[in-house]
């Protein structure tokens, strides 16, 4: 058996001598937008031809399972080593956002990828192309060098991530036998920051709703009629300020999360949120009392995301008859999105606008979901993780976007640990998506130590820890 450090060692010489890249291009190169209302044969012959094929050289047993929302089908994959060992299961989405082929840099294309200096642009590079592509090299580099892992692994790929997952919950539901397993370990999403090796362990949930002031039929000449009719404009923005104050502060009781739990608090006491290319984070924004991560990531956000009266484009003199806004809770877990648009009405009515109607938002509420940061897999995790790059990750109870997790954590009772191999510039779903060949670099580095302590461990080991961990907090 190679021990860890030569195998890291060999896995980094291949990725060093150009194989990754090879593997990456031609997955790139497939126009996997699951948006595209004609992309499904792109999307099945990624799974077919792409994952499939090189999971049969890595002795994976795969089939595609229908969808159950109708949408492209799910690939589901084993490779069993033994019955007593521990199982992981890891996830991936083989779908893009639309290529926006125009809008990229003179040079740049969605769909090949163009090395420069540390950036490897194309659609999928960093979400999720690259990052599932790190880490079934890492697995085949392992296999390679010791001739097994040491332990079983289940992979799941969807196909329609970018469109909200349909289907994902209820496949899960149907599949929870065939997708059990000790632990989710998956890799989507950004780090920290690109320098820091990070773990997160859920996500914000996203309830997303609409208010509306509909006071009259047309607009009313604002000479004549100003001073004796009400505003929906004004009568809004004083409502959205009965929601949150100047300084972002919610102000709903009802939309609040219970106090941060102290492992959350001790595992945020090191992050510091925010990226040296990105906006400068504004220190008296949000709950006073909180660090700027406990904001991001152990609190919840109201945030106004459009706001329209009258013609914005072309304002004209005259009182405007409605006014809209749309807004986004994103909730930590601990509250119960089902409360949300009774806390808002009653808060509304309390505060003298009745008048506004408050809808929420067509499309699912993305659930919150938190691993304990202390759990005994995020420790087996971090201490591979340092052992590899000789410093302790970045542990973040959750993402502040969202993702669907609850998938794991709820529906198949996972504890879920993500690696992200990305990082906040990487513009994910916008023209000149990268990777960074540095992070890709460290990502097959740590993917592969952590398969080797996987597989050096003593599954006995992992089934007392799952015995005596507190498992999944749930949202819902
Ligand atoms: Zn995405």
């Amino acid at each position: 058996m190679q021990d860890r450090a030569a195998t890291i060692a060999s896995a980094l010489r291949w990725f060093d001598a150009g194989h990754f890249l090879a593997e990456l291009a031609p997955r790139v190169a497939r126009r996997t937008e699951s948006q595209r209302a004609d992309a499904r044969h792109d999307l099945v012959s990624y799974l077919e031809d792409e994952i499939g094929r090189r999971l049969d050289a890595l002795g994976f047993a795969w089939r595609l399972v229908d969808n159950p929302a109708g949408g492209a089908p799910f690939l589901l994959a084993e490779r069993h080593e033994g019955d007593t060992l521990p199982t992981i299961l890891t996830y991936g989405h083989g779908d893009v956002v639309h290529g926006y082929d125009t809008q990229w840099r003179v040079g740049l294309s969605p769909w090949r990828i163009v090395v420069e200096n540390d950036r490897w642009y194309g659609r999928g590079t960093a979400d999720n192309k690259g990052q599932h592509s790190i880490n079934l090299a890492a697995l085949a580099r392992v296999i390679e060098s010791r001739g097994h892992l040491g332990f079983n692994v289940k992979l799941l790929m969807e196909m329609g991530e970018e469109m909200g997952s349909p289907g994902l919950r209820a496949m899960c539901e149907r599949e929870r036998a065939a997708l059990s397993a000790d632990v989710l370990i998956a890799s989507d999403g950004p780090r920290l920051n690109a320098r820091r090796p990070t773990l997160f362990l859920g996500s914000r949930g996203a309830f997303n709703f609409d208010l509306t002031a509909d006071f009259r039929e047309g607009a009313h000449h604002s000479g004549n009629w100003g001073g004796l009719i009400a505003n929906p404009g004004t009568v809004l923005a004083n409502a959205i300020a009965a929601l949150v104050d100047p300084r972002g502060r919610i102000l709903v009781p009802g939309l609040l999360p219970p106090p941060i739990p102290e492992a959350v608090r001790r595992a945020l006491a090191d992050i510091e949120p925010g990226e040296p290319e990105g906006p400068p984070v504004d220190p008296d924004w949000g709950e006073p009392e909180l660090s700027p991560a406990e904001r991001v990531y152990g609190w919840n956000a109201l945030e106004v995301l459009a706001f329209r009266t009258g013609n914005p484009d072309n304002p004209v003199n005259a009182i405007p008859p409605r006014a809209t806004a749309h807004l986004q809770l994103r909730f930590v877990v601990g509250c119960d999105p089902r409360t949300f648009v009774d806390s808002l009405r009653s808060h509304l009515d309390t505060h003298g606008f009745a008048n506004i109607k408050v809808t929420p938002a067509r499309g699912e509420t993305m659930a919150a979901t938190r691993l304990d940061p202390e759990h005994p897999w995020v420790r087996r995790v971090a201490r591979s993780v340092e052992r590899t790059t000789g410093a302790p990750p970045a542990i973040l109870p959750n993402l502040g976007g969202s993702l669907p997790n609850d998938c794991f954590a709820d529906v198949l009772g996972l504890p879920t640990v993500w690696i992200p191999h990305s990082y906040p510039g990487c513009s994910q779903h916008a023209p000149n998506e990268h990777l960074l060949q540095s992070v890709a670099r460290e990502g097959i580095a740590i993917m592969t130590g952590l398969f080797c302590d996987l597989g050096d461990q003593d599954a006995a080991d992992v089934r007392a820890d799952a015995e005596t961990g507190e498992g999944v907090s749930r949202a819902n």
